[in-house]
């Protein structure tokens, strides 16, 4: 089951996830129109059974400033790059003992680099404490991708299960390798916290 309901703008662009209830109140004040319910459940009421919403669409455009757009935070930036260096490729579970994942400025700030998604990459300590105040070129540490800027959705969605209603208006706006990276990014999430159970 789904943790939520997905609203679009009225472009079909995913935006976010609203409880079941606001995205309910939103299409019997007639701003949304319902897309998708969710088969065999209700959400009752006094008088009635209303449907359960699983996806909404915006009847009217809504603009989203760059302002609201999401900071870089090391959840987030952890999660783009798959829990992996961008240097030397390890994974988080690959770490020796003192080390851990880092976030590095691919241009340092020091030498004019700006703090946004495109300049910042994960690095392992050791990869970070080798690079210093240089460039990738001038320490012979090559990136393996070139960082860009997640949309909204992945972010969103990092924590969150789709249904698969939902997640056919993903890929239906952003592509199935949009929604391949997804799942990628839910599965890490997932096992991250299964082994922070585990370690009690
Ligand atoms: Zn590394």
């Amino acid at each position: 089951m789904g943790s939520g309901c997905l609203a679009l703008n009225a472009s079909f662009e995913p935006l976010t996830v609203l409880s079941v209830e606001r995205a309910l109140r939103l299409v019997i004040d007639r701003k949304a129109e319902l897309l998708e319910a969710e088969e065999g459940r209700w959400m009752r009421s006094p008088r009635q059974a209303l449907p359960y919403p699983a996806v909404i669409r915006l009847v009217r455009y809504v603009h989203v400033p760059r302002r609201f757009r999401r900071q870089v935070t090391n959840t987030f930036l952890f999660a783009r790059d798959g829990y992996r260096c961008q240097y030397c490729g390890r994974h988080r579970n690959d770490l020796r003992p003192r080390e851990f994942l880092t976030r590095d400025h691919v241009v340092p700030l020091s030498r004019g680099g700006v703090h946004d998604w495109t300049n910042v990459v994960t690095a392992c300590s050791s990869c970070n404490n080798r690079k210093g105040n240089r460039l990738p070129q001038e320490c012979g540490l090559k990136l393996r991708t070139t960082p860009r800027e997640p949309n909204e959705v992945e972010l969103v969605w990092a924590v969150r299960r789709l249904t698969p209603v939902q997640a056919k208006y993903i890929a239906m706006f952003y592509g199935a390798e949009a929604l391949q990276a997804l799942r990628r990014v839910t599965e890490e999430a997932e096992n991250a916290r299964l082994a922070l159970v585990g370690e009690g």
